[in-house]
């Protein structure tokens, strides 16, 4: 298989279909899941978190993740990600053909008990076991497995979230067998200098190589800031999502996660190759629209279009304004 960056600076993962059908009420029909996922990959994205493999009763939005994946995993190109709460999750993660699987700690405890009604070294023992059934797996079928550090920039329960505490779930999960961490700023709390900082710690602990991408969210307006730092520190995987779907639970109203759109046009307009074609995703935005219509879809780009004469990287423009 070709290296997932070949020919881009930054790999866009699309969350929406998990992160953001999660955190709404709808419940969106089988073949547009299906149809979301595929003009998305047409669109140019690489990367597709499709569901989570929790119980139904709990998701009612996401009991067809196990269809979805064995479908996203039929489109060429395609990495197909799905979230896994728990040892059982990731067996049928496993057995749906998920090329990554993740699977979220709460660094506070606290909320980690509330969601997942496990304490830390209760979701640690998930992940040992999940990393020994990948060892019994050969080796060009093993999936890559995240540990993802959520609530890793404050959480609504605790508030602060130390750095310190971060770091040392990060060497656990790797210490463990996790081929990479996450980070997550599942609650919106995160600011640019706190982003650069902690991405610098956990590197120190654990090596550069074990985190290369970050989950933001856009509650109170910082996610693009965010995106920033996480660039200048030298992240290049960021998740996002369709129309920013999602909302927040914590802060009703808020809008949720960072906004594709809005990302790819960042990314674009700097000269960052991302291989999406701005313009088939937007395109997109219909289907979500037509299967979702209570839901409410963010997005500046969307609304304002593209600038006069602009060209996408993917139709050989070199970004907005540069080297001319
Ligand atoms: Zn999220």
């Amino acid at each position: 298989m070709t290296d997932i960056m070949d020919g881009i600076d930054i790999l866009i993962s699309e969350v929406g279909p998990r992160d953001g059908l999660q955190s709404v009420d709808s419940i969106m029909p089988t073949d547009a899941k299906k149809a979301w996922i595929k003009a998305e990959a047409d669109a140019g994205v690489r990367e597709i978190e499709v569901g989570s493999f929790v119980p139904p009763k709990l998701l009612p939005q996401l009991a067809d993740t196990g269809e979805i994946v064995e479908y996203a995993r039929t489109i060429p190109g395609l990495q197909v990600a799905a979230l896994v709460p728990n040892f059982k999750g990731a067996e049928n993660a496993i057995k749906a053909g998920a090329h990554k699987i993740t699977l979220p700690l709460s660094v506070s405890e606290t909320h980690s008990q509330a969601n997942l009604r496990k304490t830390h070294a209760q979701v640690l023992e998930e992940v040992e076991k999940i990393v020994a059934l990948i060892k019994t797996i050969p080796e060009g079928d093993k999936p890559h497995f995240e540990g993802g550090l959520s609530t890793a920039f404050g959480c609504t329960l605790e508030g602060h979230v130390s750095q310190s505490k971060v770091i040392e779930m990060a060497e656990k999960l790797v210490a463990l067998g996790c081929d990479e961490v996450g980070l997550a700023d599942t609650t919106g709390y995160a600011n640019p200098v706190q982003v650069k900082e902690l991405v610098i710690g956990i590197w120190a602990a654990v090596g550069r190589d074990k985190l290369t991408g970050i989950h933001l969210h856009n509650t109170r307006g910082q996610g693009l800031a965010n995106v920033m730092a996480a660039l200048d520190v030298g992240l290049d995987t960021l998740d996002s999502s369709l129309g920013g779907i999602g909302g927040c639970p914590f802060a009703p109203g808020a809008s949720g996660n960072i906004i594709t759109e809005d990302l790819v046009f960042l990314l674009d307009s700097m000269g960052l190759k991302t291989g999406i074609d701005l313009e088939k995703l937007l395109a997109v935005r219909s289907t979500l629209a037509e299967a979702i219509p209570k839901e409410a879809l963010y997005g500046f780009t969307p609304d304002a279009g593209l600038p006069k004469g602009y060209v996408q990287m993917v139709n050989g423009g070199a970004g907005w304004g540069r080297g001319d």
